[in-house]
């Protein structure tokens, strides 16, 4: 476990204590029927730089700007961005899926292709 992957998690962790967190559990139910992302602004908000430093799959927060993440771009390119600040709630929706070339195992509702080598899922 790098220190890196440590700041991730409890960055995650922070996500998943807060109050506004419910609170985007019930926008998501009263949203049923309608496309689950129809509001991108939380979205937006959040600025992504790319850094070839960053290894793949990995999202290192800013320490000045809690909305501010530095990652590979392969990662960039790879994931899914409106879901980027699911967090928790998108638990349900788990679906692991595997790396046709690399074998890696991810989870399908946050990745387009693989963030390591850009291989397609199986
Ligand atoms: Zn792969």
């Amino acid at each position: 476990m790098s220190r890196n992957d440590e700041e991730v998690r409890k960055f995650l962790q922070r996500q998943h204590d807060a109050e506004a967190q419910k609170e985007k559990l019930k926008t998501y139910k009263n949203a049923a029927g309608t496309p689950l992302f129809e509001d991108y602004n939380e979205t937006h908000e959040v600025q992504i730089i790319p850094d070839k430093s960053v290894k793949a799959a990995m999202f290192i927060p800013d320490p000045l700007n809690p909305k501010k993440f530095r990652a590979h771009p392969e990662t960039i390119a790879a994931m899914r961005k409106e879901l980027f600040m699911g967090g928790e709630d998108f638990v349900d929706l788990e679906h692991f899926v595997k790396c046709k070339s690399c074998k890696s195992e991810l989870d399908f509702q946050f990745w387009k292709h693989c963030p390591y080598c850009g291989g397609s899922f199986e």
